[in-house]
This record gives structure tokens, C-alpha cells and sequence, in this order.
């Protein structure tokens, strides 16, 4: 079974092994956030068998997804399992290697361009600054008891904090890192469809986090980037003049 990491968005995005592997797929499993433009990469006669949510049925459940990867390995198919971004990053892919293991199947991972590095990028939010921060993390906004988890100590000067599935709770969010002491000021940014063409930035302050978010209409899949790399001189802007310059 390979694990394979289908990035951000546009199919160039892509590591040139997942390509590879995508292009000779004879059953490909995929989820929802990858990009109809890498489905189309697959061979004709590939069997492509979608987990994303639909509205005429329920969400697979995750343990049928890793019970559907093992059974098609048993039966002697190589399967890749494509997910969004990197699998190893809030995307399961370790639930579904570890059962894939367990059943003796043997299991390769590719990995992919996550949704933050993909942001950063066409979003031109350096992730580290020497000016402005030398530590990122990464967590997921919807978890398991959100508000009992610590979060004091990951945003603030000098540090880039990214949330992964945090426009639902983007007010909550907010709320939490100002009881936690953070500037209410501090730089934010909001990041939807990031790496492809739909692509919005939204930028404000840690206060108006949740009103950036509702007044936008922002929807998944989006990032929230909080830290002042969010708010350094808008480097978009500054693009956008050179090529007009140009
Ligand atoms: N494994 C994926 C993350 C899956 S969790 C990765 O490494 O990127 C799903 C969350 O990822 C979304 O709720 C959103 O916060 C983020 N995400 C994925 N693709 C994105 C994109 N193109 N733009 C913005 N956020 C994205």
C-alpha cells in the first residue's frame, strides 16, 4: 500500500514519485481535499474509489477506510491511498498504516507539500523570520477537548502558530490565546484554497479572528496563521507592485 501525499492543491505541486505513482495506479483511494486535477492523472481502467464526504451518504468511517485498504491488499492490488497534503499531518495516514501493518500488509509513505507550506508560499507568509519568529507549530483547531488542551506558550513574539481545521472555531480559538496572554493585536491571517486558483488571504488581528472568518464567509478547507509573519508588510502587495513595475 502506498501512502501517498497529494499536496495543497494543483496537480504541479505534486513530488514527482507520488506522480509517478498516481499515473500508474490500478486502485486509487482518495479523499476530498485532493485536487480533481491530480484524479485526472490516473490511467484509464484505474479503479478510483472515493472516502470524502458526500451529502447522499454518510463520511466513511475511518475504520472502514483502513478495513477497504487492507482488503484490496490482500487481494493482490497495489494501492495507493492519496491524501491531501502530507499523510503524516493531521491526515490519519498513521491509523491507516498501523492497521495496514497489522494485517501484514506492507506500507510505503510518499510525502506531500502540507497545506501550511503550501499557504506560506502562495500566500507569501514566511513561516520563520529572523525577524519575526524561529518557531512554528502546527495543531488542529477541531480536537478532542479543544479547550482543556494547553496551548499557552505556542503563538506570541517571536513564534508562528498555524491551525489546521480551525474555521469552525475560529472564535474559540482566538478567545483561548488572548486568556492565554496573547496580544489581541497580534497579526492573523486566514488562508483559504490556498496553492489553487480560488485562493483567498484575509488578513486582521487575533480580536477580530472570528469576524474575519464569519464576515468572509471563509470555508474548508483554510489555515489560520497567527504570529507577526502574518502581518509583515504584505509582501502580496509588495509582489503584486513589481510585476506591475515589470
Ligand atoms: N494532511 C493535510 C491536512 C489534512 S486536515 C495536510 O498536510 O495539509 C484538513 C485541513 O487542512 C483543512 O481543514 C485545512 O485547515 C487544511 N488544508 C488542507 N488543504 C488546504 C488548502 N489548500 N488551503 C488551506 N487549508 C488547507
Amino acid at each position: 500500500m502506498f501512502l501517498v501525499g497529494a499536496g495543497p492543491g494543483d496537480a504541479d505541486l505534486l513530488t514527482l514519485r507520488a506522480a509517478r505513482l498516481v499515473m500508474n495506479a490500478r486502485v486509487l483511494v482518495h479523499d476530498g481535499l485532493v485536487d480533481p486535477s491530480i484524479l485526472a492523472m490516473a490511467p484509464q481502467g484505474c479503479r478510483m474509489i472515493s472516502v470524502a464526504k458526500q451529502r447522499s451518504r454518510h463520511t466513511m468511517r475511518q475504520e472502514e477506510i483502513n478495513a477497504l485498504l487492507v482488503r484490496e491488499a490482500l487481494s493482490g492490488n497495489d494501492v495507493v491511498r492519496l491524501k491531501g497534503g502530507d499523510p503524516f499531518v493531521f491526515g490519519r495516514g498513521g491509523e491507516e498504516a498501523e492497521d495496514c501493518f497489522a494485517a501484514g500488509v506492507p506500507v510505503q509513505v510518499v510525502p506531500g507539500i502540507s497545506a501550511a507550506m503550501g499557504a506560506a508560499a502562495s500566500a507569501m507568509i514566511p513561516l520563520t523570520h529572523r525577524d519575526a519568529a524561529s518557531i512554528v507549530t502546527f495543531v488542529a483547531g477541531q480536537c478532542k477537548g479543544l479547550t482543556d488542551q494547553n496551548w499557552a506558550g505556542l503563538a506570541g513574539v517571536g513564534r508562528t502558530l498555524v491551525i489546521y481545521m480551525g474555521v469552525a472555531t475560529a472564535d474559540a480559538i482566538a478567545e483561548k490565546l488572548m486568556a492565554d496572554g496573547l496580544a489581541p493585536d497580534m497579526p492573523v491571517a486566514v488562508i483559504e484554497n490556498a496553492a489553487r486558483p480560488q485562493m483567498r488571504v484575509l488578513r486582521g488581528q487575533l480580536a477580530a479572528l472570528g469576524a474575519v472568518v464569519a464576515d468572509n464567509k471563509v470555508k474548508s478547507p483554510a489555515l489560520i496563521v497567527i504570529g507577526d509573519v502574518a502581518g509583515r508588510g504584505d509582501m502580496m502587495e509588495l509582489k503584486r507592485v513589481l510585476e506591475v513595475v515589470k
